[in-house]
């Protein structure tokens, strides 16, 4: 046998310094060009019953009308019996940099008499995006695979005060461990504040005991400053959001709001709504965290799951998940099996065609024996017949003979005594 080659390995690397400098320092700036030339990808989904903000939001988010009025006619004209799953791609800018931000939407969830099964377009749409992906991955040529998985879906809760619906259970249950859910209480300035965070705890104690797994937001960063604040962020879950697309002037300061005879809830104020929690946190620092985890966790998930032959629900298909040769031999055995059993249907076939065939043989020959005997009976019956015609014919010929004897011998005479003379 071969041995292994040995490789010495020193466990931690010696720490030199340098006495000048190389370069290698400028890695990270490499790996940032880089990134900022190929630009970035984000898929956002939104869900929720038509008219809790989520248009608003969206634009609100993104400060630029994402959805406007004429791709995104508003909630009563996009009623719809059964859900659809509409994308809208938008290229956003910033200071150079470019985000190819994919939106998607699900008018009509939520909004039917029943219903039950509303979530099954959505977690095919995840899906068909997952399978998209992990079928380019399996192409020979995968340089660049366009990456239109869903990375973080906000879902909308209705600010009823009374916790979630059982849609909304249903909804995050089944789609936890398919893709980041960030559940967000729309309208959130039609709660006092008060009613507003007894309605958080009510939602976080359902999500609790339903074992539904929300994104969690990780605790990667170092600096103090940022984390306190990200901790403070990360308090707010789940997010109590307004949104607005108007822009209010107040003592010289333009803020974005909702204006109220009694006042102004401001969109960007922190006093007032998480809508800058959930911005920051989604866009600013945890972008990349969503698009790690969807890779990392729910695509792996869903790699697992099909790789090993388990259907959407978990189920095992056709193929089960054992080990390959035994896989193989099963199926040899499958196959083994299924030969024998078509083997011995052949036989059972041929056996009836035989018999039928011996059947049908002995049927003729019956009926050939029968036509023979009756064409013998015929024959017969015309030769007795004919035997009694000569019969009959001799007797007439003996009978003739007999009365014509004398004038034949008379003749015989006369014309011998003729020739004499
Ligand atoms: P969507 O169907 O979920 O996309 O809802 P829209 O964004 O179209 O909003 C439906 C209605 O709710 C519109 O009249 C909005 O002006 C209003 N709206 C949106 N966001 C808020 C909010 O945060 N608070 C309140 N009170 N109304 C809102």
């Amino acid at each position: 046998a071969i041995s292994p080659p040995e490789i010495a390995v020193k466990e931690r690397p010696k720490l030199k310094e340098l006495d000048g400098y190389v370069g290698f320092a400028n890695l990270p700036n490499q790996v940032y060009r880089k990134a900022v030339k190929k630009g970035f990808e984000f898929t956002l989904m939104v869900v929720g019953e038509s008219g809790l903000g989520k248009s608003t939001l969206i634009n609100s988010m993104f400060l630029t009308e994402i959805y406007n009025s004429t791709d995104y006619p508003g909630p009563t004209q996009r009623l719809k019996k059964t859900v659809a799953v509409e994308t809208t791609k938008v290229l956003l800018k910033e200071n150079g940099v470019n985000l190819l931000l994919t939106m998607v939407d699900t008018p009509g969830f939520g909004d039917a008499v029943d219903n039950s099964n509303c979530w099954v377009p959505v977690i095919e749409y995840i899906e068909s995006k997952y399978e998209d992906y992990l079928n380019a991955e399996a192409r020979v040529t995968r340089k660049q695979i366009p990456d239109q998985r869903v990375h973080c879906c906000l879902y909308f809760i209705q600010p009823s005060g009374h916790g979630l619906k059982s849609l909304d259970i249903e909804f995050m249950k089944r789609l936890c461990d398919k893709v980041n859910i960030i559940p967000v209480v729309a309208k959130a300035d039609t709660l006092t504040p008060d009613e507003c965070i007894l309605f958080k705890k009510q939602i976080l104690n359902e999500i609790a005991q339903n074992k539904i797994k929300i994104y969690e937001f990780p605790d990667t960063l170092e600096d103090d400053e940022e984390h306190k604040l990200n901790k403070s962020l990360r308090e707010r879950v789940p997010f109590a959001v307004v949104g607005s697309n108007v822009v209010i002037e107040t003592e010289g300061k333009k803020t974005r709001g909702r204006k109220y005879p009694w006042g102004i809830a401001e969109v960007e104020n922190l006093e007032h709504c998480d809508f800058i929690a959930l911005r920051n946190m989604v866009i600013r620092t945890h972008l990349q965290d969503l698009k790690d985890v969807t890779n990392n966790v729910h695509y792996e998930n869903y790699r697992c799951r099909k790789l090993a032959g388990l259907g959407v629900d978990g189920k095992p298909t056709r193929i089960s998940n054992k080990n390959p040769l035994a896989q193989m031999d099963e199926e040899k055995r499958e196959h083994d099996l299924k030969m024998k059993k078509m083997e011995a249907e052949m036989e059972q076939v041929f056996e009836m065609k035989v018999r039928e065939k011996k059947q049908k043989l002995k049927d003729s020959e019956a009926e050939l024996t029968r036509r023979h005997e009756a064409t013998k009976k015929s024959l017969e019956q015309q030769a007795k017949e004919l035997e009694d015609k000569r019969k009959q014919f001799e007797m007439e010929k003996e009978d003739w003979e007999r009365e014509n004897q004398v004038t034949v011998e008379e003749l015989r005479r006369r014309s011998l005594e003729g020739s004499r003379e």
